[in-house]
């Protein structure tokens, strides 16, 4: 994950809380100490590492544990709560209102912009929106063809004219096309440095654009430097957002994070890779969940959403059916495919609520292309009833199963065994609903990380 390190550390710290015997000021003092240690290494800024700390330091010291939370739970929650508004508190989607909508990238060269572009064209290619890329970076003569390269690789048109050399006479050459669009995405030049040049540019290219959406795009590894950087941009330029790029190469991204939520622009999305996948809408208390190691369960589920190409209703369903433990083995079979498409299951294991510390078997976790697709044929083989409450399954039937389906019965077996497993796990959500403090009790009063 992003910030392996910083997560790694106040994982430790919590651990630690977890492991004493109770809690007292000098074990909250020892805690304010590491997140301290903790924040510091990854480049967050000084006085912002203080201000948080004494905030964590003086809620812990002083307010009661709210009824049913013990003490030590009460301040991880604490922990918990303090971070996510550190980092802007809540999601700050984009909405797409009308059309064209138009989503402007603007940053200095080399921060990601013209990825980021492909980036966010697949993202909303994805929610089933008509995608354009229109490519102005008129100062770097293999920007086009980047841009270019961009739009074939997913499939999506792009305009742009390497004879012009002004952005704005490009932008309205193709001006009667975008109404065809839901989305434009609007590819520009940066510059080493936000120079003079650069601001007047852009606020040429935004008066003939008009954009819906002005997206700063920074690179994490400038960690605590962002906050100039978004300040400036925000006062010359009138960003609407922020995405942080490189995110996954870097140990100065949390600096970089802090530095723009403090700046007031709020982050919208955070670039975890060179693919075009390599992108995540930035959801403050899923991101925090992840780094204190709870899961992010609605992670899963917009993930989910996307690689199975559901309707959001049927991923609101299959999320609370998920929650309340009442799902067959028809939903655990799309449960795992989907998971499959979405890529390492042990990954996907880590962003549910618990999963990443229950370790689980581990063959719980391969489920190979060959397993899915003998246990589809064993499906097909289940009546109706069964499919719905495996449970009456009995021997007998296993063997007909396995012999009408060409499946061995061992793989019957594993299939429902498979079920049973799965079916317990999901009932230790049940009336959790991601809140974390129930969460918690599900565990019998521990914390997922072993508290
Ligand atoms: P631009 O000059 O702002 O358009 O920047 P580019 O989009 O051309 O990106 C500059 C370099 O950063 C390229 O090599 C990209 O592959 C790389 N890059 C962009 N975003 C990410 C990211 O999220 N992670 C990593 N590791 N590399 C990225
Ligand atoms: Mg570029």
């Amino acid at each position: 994950m992003v910030l392996e390190k910083l997560s790694d550390s106040l994982k430790n710290t919590l651990q630690k809380i977890a492991g004493s015997l109770f809690v007292d000021e000098k074990l909250i003092n020892e805690l304010i100490k590491d997140i301290q240690k903790a924040l510091l290494q990854s480049d967050v800024n000084v006085k912002l590492v203080f201000e948080l700390t004494e905030k964590i330091k003086q809620r812990a010291l002083k307010e009661e544990s709210p009824k049913g939370l013990t003490k030590k739970e009460h301040i991880v929650n604490i922990v918990y709560g303090e971070l996510t508004n550190f980092l802007g508190k809540e999601q700050r989607k984009i909405e797409i209102t009308e059309k064209p909508f138009k989503i402007m990238l603007v940053g200095l060269f080399g921060s990601g912009k013209t990825t980021t572009a492909g980036k966010l064209a697949k993202y909303f290619m994805k929610r089933g929106f008509k995608v354009a890329l229109l490519g102005l970076d008129i100062h770097r003569p293999a920007a086009m063809d980047q841009v270019k390269q961009v739009g074939e690789q997913i499939n999506v048109p792009v305009y742009t004219n390497k004879e012009i050399k002004n952005a704005v006479t490009i932008y309205k050459i193709y001006e009667s096309e975008y109404k065809k669009y839901d989305v434009l995405i609007i590819d520009t030049a940066g510059r080493d440095a936000l120079s003079e040049d650069l601001i007047e540019e852009i606020e040429e290219v935004s008066k003939a654009i008009e954009p819906n959406e002005s997206l700063l795009v920074i690179s994490a590894d400038i960690g605590q430097a962002a906050q100039k950087q978004a300040e400036q941009f925000h006062k010359s330029c009138g960003i609407t957002g922020v995405v942080i790029t490189k995110m996954d190469g870097t140990a100065r991204g949390g600096g970089a994070l802090t530095a723009c939520a403090v700046s007031g622009a709020p982050i919208k999305f955070i670039g975890v890779g060179e693919k075009v996948d390599d992108m995540e809408q930035f959801n403050p208390p899923g991101f925090v969940g992840r780094l204190l190691g709870m899961g992010d369960l609605e992670a899963l589920l917009e993930k989910a959403k996307e690689s199975m190409q559901m309707t959001e209703e049927e991923a609101e369903d299959l999320g609370k059916r998920f929650l309340k433990g009442e799902f067959n083995l028809i939903d655990l079979y799309e449960q795992m495919q989907a998971m499959k498409s979405m890529g390492s299951l042990s990954k996907i294991a880590e962003m549910i609520p618990g999963f990443g510390q229950l370790k689980l078997p581990k063959e719980m976790l391969d489920v190979q292309e060959g397993k899915l697709e003998k246990w589809r044929y064993a499906m097909d083989s289940f009546t109706k009833e069964e499919l719905e409450d495996p449970d009456i399954v009995d021997a007998n039937r296993i063997e007909r199963i396995a012999k009408g389906s060409g499946v061995s019965s061992g793989e019957v077996r594993e299939l429902l065994k498979q079920y049973r497993q799965s079916k317990k796990l999901v009932k230790m959500f049940k009336g959790s609903k991601g809140d974390i403090s129930k969460f918690m009790k599900k565990f019998g009063g521990k914390l997922p990380m072993g508290m």
